[in-house]
């Protein structure tokens, strides 16, 4: 006997279609889903499909590699002559071919639910500060700065237990005083672990801390947990009672923007102890350091 059994020939010419079909359709989703995000033509639409939808689309995009690469292994050894009727032999085989799939698909997971929301934070980060333009004038907009550190309830969301505040951006058109407003879910944000230094820090709770003498909510406190080291964080945020309108009177208020900075780099040099390079995250923190700053008393960094 040294044919190739009908049915070993019909499962690898099975095994090397199919693999070449969950490599097609891995990349078909790749590309799918990135021709979808350059379809969309506002940026905080954009920002909201990638936020929501990235992560989950690449999953599935590596899902296929994976099982591609399982199919890939039911070729092993389709070569040799020896093995040319089904034994105990074939079904090992079957099992490393899921096990290889198996942990492909694993290690991407982990990838993607990880590491990557730091690259997709910068992704974020470019859509969410984009200078916009009033859709009316053509004109570029303003990115009020005014109260960072306040959030706001959700008017549909009032009820004790479902709060949950959203962050505001509001642009403003200098020239004729036009308001755009974007609402951002705190929530869906995930943000920077001070313990593992992932992206992986998101709001599993919130509750109302103050109230105005009539009831009002007036500080909330976002309880964070990490989704990858399970670290957990408090912070009470004052809740803003602005709306849409109130925001015209800041029209003329300029405002420095700041908000978009990642490093600020600063070098001193001394003839006499050469050359020092300090970096900060943002402009505050590089200006009290200079305000401290004292050549004889600061460590060379
Ligand atoms: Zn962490």
């Amino acid at each position: 006997m040294n044919e190739l059994s009908p049915f070993l020939q019909a499962w690898y010419i099975t095994m090397k279609a199919g693999a070449i079909i969950a490599v097609a359709l891995g990349i078909l989703i790749f590309l799918v889903h990135n021709l979808r995000v350059a379809l969309i033509q506002d940026f905080k639409a954009k920002y909201d499909y990638i936020n929501t939808h990235e992560v989950q689309w690449y999953k599935w995009s590596f899902y296929c590699f994976g099982a591609a690469i399982g199919l890939l292994i039911n070729l092993y050894g389709s070569g040799e002559r020896v093995l040319n009727v089904v034994g105990v032999w074939f079904f090992v085989r079957i099992f490393f071919g899921v096990a290889g799939a198996t942990l492909v698909s694993y290690v991407a997971k982990l990838i993607l639910q990880y590491y990557y929301p730091t690259k997709l934070h910068e992704k974020l980060k470019k859509w969410r500060y984009m200078p916009r333009v009033n859709p009316k004038t053509g004109n570029r907009m303003r990115l009020l700065a005014e109260d960072e550190e306040d959030v706001h309830l959700d008017e549909g969301a009032k009820s004790e237990e479902s709060i949950f505040s959203i962050d505001y951006d509001v642009w403003i058109d200098d020239k004729t005083g036009d308001v755009q407003i974007e609402k951002y879910q705190g929530h869906l944000t995930a943000l920077r672990c001070n313990n593992c230094g992932f992206y992986t820090m998101k709001v599993v709770m919130e509750e109302v801390s103050q109230r105005f003498e009539d009831g009002a909510p007036k500080e909330i406190i976002k309880h964070y947990k990490c989704e990858y080291c399970k670290n957990l964080r408090a912070t009470a945020f004052p809740i803003s009672r602005k709306e849409g309108d109130d925001f015209k009177k800041y029209k003329d208020s300029h405002k420095r923007n700041t908000r978009n900075i990642d490093a600020v780099r600063i070098e001193i040099h001394s003839v006499l102890s050469g050359k020092r390079y300090y970096e900060f995250s943002t402009i505050e923190q590089a200006q009290k350091f200079l305000e401290e700053f004292d050549l004889d008393k600061s460590p060379k960094p």
